[in-house]
């Protein structure tokens, strides 16, 4: 269960505790963690914090996004996890976190997450898509102009609920994908991201102590070194796999096979995003925050968001049963107990409260079950002819992107009856695909998303009814869609389980002394809804999706 995490809601959510079935809340004692070894992502040793009282809230509240981390998958790596894993494993909740769409994608994920609220509502639909009135393809957090902001989220996330809730909060997050810091947060806070031109971690407004925080601890030099596996014999043991696997392409200019050296890439301050050091690089900018935002100094809580795209990027090139996948959880297992020994030190123990989980889990490379790959231009063009058989030649689909096919203007312009057998044509030709598994029109699922049930409501979650395109596709199981120019290992964003389930570890900062490390997680699923209510929770607002809404 995760009545421990809903506990630490506040008094005016007893309802959603009451609902939950949970016993009354009791104070534990704070539990004493020994001093860690020094963390290897930690820098300067700083001040010893007092321990928590019993009882008191968390000065700091931690949301850790580990991208693309399936559920399937970490059950597979968990035995062999013994670091910072395993301390969440013995002091937090296990629960298996169920995203309610098929929007299984980065930009959804976040949204999702901090908001509290599905595509249907947050009206982020995927990482980029067409937009009607521009009349272009845009990014989920480029503005019109091209700049970056939450201009497409429709509602609060957790920093914006931070700022309504006056408590004197502050919100980070640092995240080597902009759209990943900028939708934890929403609108407000201070979103931190990796920028591959200046090879260093900026923001909006790049505060002094990032700057310099940049200058002491330049990125470039650290390309020099190349990514070796720290154990061959036991990647080929664990993983049960060669590194030459079939499907397996490399990311960022590194190829299938280890060693990966970044020098000898077309762009080397570009390869963090497929590389152990940009993990390792978040975790050091989040603690750097931590001191140059004073984050967990006071009594106001403070929430510090990471994600961490790297295992995302080598899920894509080499999937995740590589031994690249195996060896970068088995570092990040590493680098996750440092971070948290350094919030043991710089927070306090008992004074930090920690949720860890994943915008969306991944499929398993095809080569291994009876999938395989659609790139998207194939859709679309396979839709625009269907349509010309209709309409006669032109240009009638813009763009199909997952799980969005886009008419152009011109085929909306064309009268209603015209249109309604082009779309019929584009439906059925996309439908002789074996790789998909439904073809739609978006009007008869989008909208009104309460009323529906099953599947219809679960694909209502995942469209937004004004920003979608006019029909949506779903892939068959193991089908990975992907762009034409770079065929990927695999992908996710689909409404199968291994890209919906992923963990929910929980940890709450009164939580109970160290319990036998857990091996599987609880048999009740935890809607991922619930991950920004816990957080509000511990934050002491109300969280964003119960926050007054603009009329629409
Ligand atoms: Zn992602």
């Amino acid at each position: 269960m995760w009545c421990n995490a809903v506990m630490r809601l506040p008094a005016r959510c007893a309802l959603l505790i009451a609902a939950a079935g949970c016993p009354a809340p009791q104070v534990s004692p704070p539990r004493v963690v020994p001093p860690p070894a020094d963390a290897a992502v930690d820098t300067p040793v700083p001040p010893v914090v007092t321990p928590a009282a019993p009882g008191e809230a968390p000065r700091l509240v931690v949301l850790v996004v580990v991208d693309q981390l399936p559920s399937w998958a970490f059950a597979i790596k968990r035995p062999h996890l013994t670091g910072g894993f395993d301390r969440l494993l013995r002091e937090g909740e296990w629960h298996t976190g169920v995203h309610p769409s098929a929007a299984t994608l980065t930009a959804p994920g976040h949204a999702l997450i901090s908001s509290g609220e599905p595509t249907a509502t947050s009206g982020i639909l995927g990482n980029e898509w067409w937009h009607r009135d521009v009349g272009r393809v845009v990014g989920s957090v480029e503005a019109h102009d091209g700049s970056s902001s939450a201009v497409w989220m429709r509602v609060p996330a957790l920093g914006d609920a931070l700022v309504a809730g006056a408590t004197g909060g502050k919100a980070v997050s640092v995240g080597l994908k902009g759209r990943a810091a900028i939708l934890l947060l929403g609108k407000a806070g201070l979103p931190i991201w990796y920028d591959r031109k200046l090879a260093a971690f900026k923001s909006f407004s790049t505060p002094g102590w990032l700057a310099d925080h940049g200058r002491q601890h330049p990125i470039l030099p650290r390309l020099d070194d190349v990514w070796t596996p720290r154990d061959p014999a036991q990647l080929a043991r664990i993983s049960q796999t060669t590194d030459d696997q079939r499907g397996e392409v490399g990311s960022k200019g590194f190829g299938p096979t280890f060693p990966h050296a970044p020098r000898k890439t077309a762009s080397p301050a570009d390869t963090v995003f497929a590389l152990p050091l940009g993990n390792e690089l978040v975790f050091e900018t989040a603690l750097a925050a931590i001191a140059g935002e004073a984050l967990g100094s006071d009594a106001a809580p403070d929430l510090l968001a990471l994600s961490l795209s790297a295992y995302d990027y080598v899920g894509h090139g080499w999937g995740q049963e590589s031994w690249e996948a195996w060896d970068m959880m088995l570092r990040l297992d590493q680098q996750l107990a440092g971070f948290l020994a350094a919030l043991d030190r710089r927070v306090g123990v008992g004074r930090w409260s920690l949720v860890l989980t994943s915008d969306h889990g991944a499929c398993p490379l095809p080569e291994r079950g009876n999938g395989g790959r659609l790139a998207f231009e194939t859709i679309k063009n396979a839709a625009n002819r269907a349509a010309a058989a209709e309409l006669g030649p032109g240009e009638w689909v813009v763009a199909a992107k997952y799980p969005s096919v886009y008419l152009s203007a011109a085929a909306r312009a064309k009268p209603p009856k015209e249109l309604a057998k082009a779309t019929t044509k584009i439906i059925h030709a996309l439908r002789s695909f074996p790789g998909l598994e439904r073809v739609e029109r978006t009007a008869d699922f989008a909208g009104n998303c309460a009323r529906r049930t099953g599947d219809a409501l679960m694909i209502c979650l995942g469209l937004d009814a004004e920003r979608s395109g006019e029909i949506f596709y779903l892939p068959r199981a193991g089908w990975v869609l992907h762009e034409k120019a770079s065929p990927p290992a695999t992908a996710h964003g689909s409404q199968h389980a291994y890209d919906r389930e992923v963990p929910v570890i929980v940890l709450a900062s009164d939580r109970a002394a160290a319990h036998p490390p857990l091996a599987t997680p609880s048999t009740t699923p935890m809607p991922m809804v619930q991950i920004s209510k816990i957080l509000a929770g511990w934050l002491g607002i109300t969280p964003p999706s119960a926050l007054p809404r603009a009329a629409p």
